[in-house]
């Protein structure tokens, strides 16, 4: 966006149909799961209605499924006018008209609100999970220079970004392909460096092999959450090893326990995976006393899907019936509930400081505006909110110090201090 918007085209991140017509739609999408598979090609069609009626010019499709699926969708979306893969970025910008400047290659138009932003810390995985195609569409590991990463934070602090969030497939790789350390610590430490940035918060680590170092910064160093997401999977040996997580049970409890015991307070959000090949109502069982145990301040779910061209696709035979699937998912979600619920039913009474991400005006005269922020025990778009009463004259990018008063089992309510 930041190539094209320099190439003198006018950007909207994103594009709501109203927003047609438009010269050309770039859709960037995903191909990691079924779901988002069918979601992606869901909007491509509807794109391509909107090209017939002559509502858009061009539509152009980049991203995971068009590179994996390139051959396959060009037979079937002809009306397509180019696809792209996860690369191709100086290709698509070409198309348009405009030529890639490496220069602004840290720049970024943000698709997020102006005061947060995510930092893609590297591309790729060396993992070879049983179940998932990414490792297949985005090539082994490579982690982004830390000067770069620095820089593009700097631009993005100038920018008014006060959060940044960072993401990869593994961000506790993040170095080891550079120096053959793990380096997220010291990449944390320069961000925290930085003027502008107030809150830096890590998804998507893995668990073998931990950098236990993040945790030790995360106790002293006040800009970092108190927030860890660690996609686990699930904790039986036998189902751990048929997914080829190179993992164990007590390791993974060990590491738990580490958590609490390095971060106390420390928000810990968890996604676990039901219906792998080979997981048995035993092993389904083990999980949930797991997660009773556990308490997971946030926790997401899946049902395993067969992806074509995994090792589980390829050779796992002991596939889960699709309406056990289904059942197992809802019992584990229901015992969750609960777990949510007591959790943010603790946090009332006490004082926090809340980034301000939205206003909401309501169409009815009758109810009041509010404001929807976030503490670092949220993150953006998989957590709840915090609901601020009475603070319609707050700006979202704003800090304020609020008293939460009230909680259900996704959001918060709270009240403004002075
Ligand atoms: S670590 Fe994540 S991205 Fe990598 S193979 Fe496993 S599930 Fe896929």
């Amino acid at each position: 966006m930041r190539q094209l918007k320099a190439g003198g085209c006018q950007v909207i991140p994103d594009a709501p149909e109203e927003d047609y017509p438009l010269d050309a739609l770039v859709i960037n999408t995903c191909g990691f799961i079924h779901d988002a598979r069918e979601e992606s090609v869901n909007y491509i069609l509807d794109a391509l209605q909107a090209k017939e009626e002559g509502r858009l010019g061009e539509v152009l499709v980049m991203g995971c499924l068009s590179e994996r699926y390139k051959k396959e969708l060009e037979k079937e979306m002809p009306g397509v006018d180019a696809f792209f893969g996860v690369t191709d970025i100086p290709l698509v910008a070409a198309h348009l008209g405009v030529s890639y400047d490496p220069a602004l290659a840290t720049e970024r138009v943000l698709s997020t609100p102006a005061h947060y932003a995510y930092l893609k810390l590297s591309e790729g995985c060396d993992r070879s999970c049983a179940y998932c195609a990414i490792p297949l569409i985005r090539g082994p590991h490579r982690s982004r220079p830390m000067n770069e990463l620095l820089a593009e934070a700097g631009h993005l602090a100038g920018q008014g970004v006060r959060e940044l969030i960072l993401v990869a497939q593994d961000t506790s790789f993040y170095g080891l392909d550079l120096t053959g350390k793990r380096e997220l610590a010291s990449l944390m430490e320069g961000l925290c460096r930085i003027d502008g940035i107030e809150r830096i918060r890590v998804l998507y680590t893995y668990p073998q092999g931990f950098p236990l170092d993040v945790l030790r910064l995360m106790a002293r160093e006040p800009k970092i959450c108190q927030y860890v997401d660690i996609p686990l999977q699930h904790i039986s040996d036998k189902v751990l090893t048929a997914m080829r997580r190179n993992t164990t049970k007590a390791e993974t409890l060990r590491l738990i326990e580490d958590f609490r015991t390095f971060v106390p307070g420390l928000c810990l959000r968890t996604t676990l995976m039901v219906g792998h090949p080979g997981e048995d109502e035993q092993a389904f069982l083990e999980l949930l006393d797991f997660v009773k145990e556990a308490r997971f301040e946030r926790m997401g779910a899946f049902t395993y899907s067969r992806e074509a061209g995994t090792y589980g696709a390829q050779h796992l035979k002991d596939q889960v019936p699709a309406k056990v699937k289904r059942e197992r998912y809802g019992r584990l979600m229901e015992l969750q509930k609960g777990i949510s619920f007591a959790y943010n039913q603790s946090r009332v009474g006490s004082v926090c400081s809340v980034l301000a991400d939205y206003l909401v005006i309501p169409d009815s005269g009758t109810v009041k505006p509010t404001v929807l922020g976030r503490t670092q025990y949220e993150a953006p778009e998989v957590d709840g909110f915090v609901i601020l009463e009475d603070a319609a004259h707050i700006r979202p990018g704003s800090f304020v110090k609020a008293c939460i008063t009230k909680a259900d089992e996704y959001d918060l309510y709270a009240q403004l201090i002075d």
